[in-house]
């Protein structure tokens, strides 16, 4: 059946979604198409696991604050591959309630005399607004990006957005001055709230901020997770290694079911909130360190340590020779691979075998829907 929704306005010019010309169904067919493809010989894959209602499922939503080529205010998101801003209200696959408040944040703006950042004049205040929502909770972050740290009439702004929005937890200004694609900048202030939203994952709790990184479509995450662990096939006794852990959610959740999990991250904040995170969790028996994770494994090898099961989940580059390696040496029984990058997933999984471990079944869940991007979790054993 063809996707008979109005098709998305910008499509042409976005290009954050591949399949908007295919209904959902045909969507995971051709993902499953395109990743039996890439493992074959390598893997059995046992199928492509969709949503019941794949719309409006991104928690977190960013908007670009601009002006045109003739100086007047634009926001939305930047066209593919340019510095041009596409204007944008409302988005097949972003959070309605996060595109509403963004949609407030520009009507309110005049009002405050608060100018869109002109980035050929260096002129203007306002450079983006994210926002980011727990679904279980529902709990709202507003992380307004501003190119000075001086903000006219910030608590009168502040109020208010809360007055038309009072669900909002928590606003944070950030400053990002620089000339950088980067969205965010260092330092930022509290104007609200806490500073950051709490969201709950296979009954976990998890401190989110405004920089860490979340998997975007909560959902869909929890099945992934769900598969990741039930492949683990723990029973209490194990050894676990969480590889590129982020901010600890696989690991703290394989926790409860594990002897000890050992996880080990290369971004300084996220080791920062996995840490609290285990406390907020009341789980004693992980430890995060902060280190490449290539680096971290080659030393636990040549100090002779072992693992039972090692779950790693690297970014779309994939992981390196190095690391797989350690796996070997360490010999754990099982090795859990989720990954955000089919082609590089191939290539590892190729590796794998000549180290001796053969993947055994993989998953593919869809964690994108609308966009052309593939996750996957396979089982690899010796
Ligand atoms: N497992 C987490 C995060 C996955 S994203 C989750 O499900 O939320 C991949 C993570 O790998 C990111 O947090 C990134 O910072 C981290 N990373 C990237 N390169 C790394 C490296 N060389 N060593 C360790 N971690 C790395």
């Amino acid at each position: 059946m063809r996707h008979t929704k109005s098709p998305c306005p910008v499509s042409g010019k976005c290009g954050s979604c591949q399949y908007l010309h295919l209904s959902y169904q045909e969507q995971l067919k051709a993902k499953q198409n395109t990743l039996s493809a890439l493992l074959k010989g390598l893997c059995p894959l046992r199928g492509m696991i969709g949503m019941d209602n794949p719309y409006h499922y991104r928690n977190k939503v960013h908007a670009v604050f601009g002006c045109d080529r003739r100086g007047k205010p634009v926001s939305g998101i930047y066209e593919a591959n340019s510095h041009r801003i596409v204007p944008v209200e409302s988005c097949l696959i972003e959070d309605e309630k996060a595109d509403e408040i963004i949609g407030t944040v520009r009507r309110l703006l005049p009002s405050f005399k608060i100018r869109n950042y002109d980035e050929d004049t260096g002129y203007g205040l306002l450079r983006h607004v994210l926002v980011k929502r727990g679904f279980s909770t529902g709990e709202i972050m507003v992380v307004l990006v501003t190119a000075s740290p001086v903000f006219p009439s910030k608590n009168n702004f502040v109020k208010a957005l809360l007055k038309e929005h009072p669900d909002i937890t928590t606003i944070i200004q950030n400053i990002n001055g620089r000339g950088t694609s980067m969205v965010l900048g260092e330092k930022e202030h509290t104007l609200y709230g806490p500073g950051y939203i709490e969201d709950v994952l296979c009954s976990c709790t998890f401190r989110i901020s405004s920089k860490s990184f979340y998997q975007v479509n909560p959902v869909q995450t929890e099945i992934l997770y769900g598969k990741a662990l039930e492949m683990a096939g723990l029973t209490g006794k194990e050894t676990v290694i969480d590889a590129y852990c982020g901010i600890g959610t696989i690991g703290i959740i394989a926790s409860k079911k594990a002897k000890e999990v050992i996880g080990i991250e290369l971004n300084p904040d996220a080791v920062r909130d996995a840490v609290q995170n285990a406390r907020r969790n009341s789980v004693n028996n992980i430890r995060f360190y902060c280190n490449d994770a290539g680096r971290f494994m080659t030393e636990m090898a040549r100090r002779k340590g072992k693992a039972d099961v090692v779950i790693m989940d690297p970014p779309r580059t994939g992981s390196t020779k190095a690391f797989m390696d350690s796996i070997a040496a360490l010999e754990p029984e099982r090795v859990i691979y989720i990954s955000c990058g089919p082609d590089t997933l191939a290539r590892d999984l190729r590796y794998m075998k000549t180290l001796g471990y053969h993947a055994r079944e993989g998953w593919g869940v869809d964690l994108f829907p609308w966009t052309g991007s593939i996750e996957t979790v396979c089982l690899l054993s010796k």
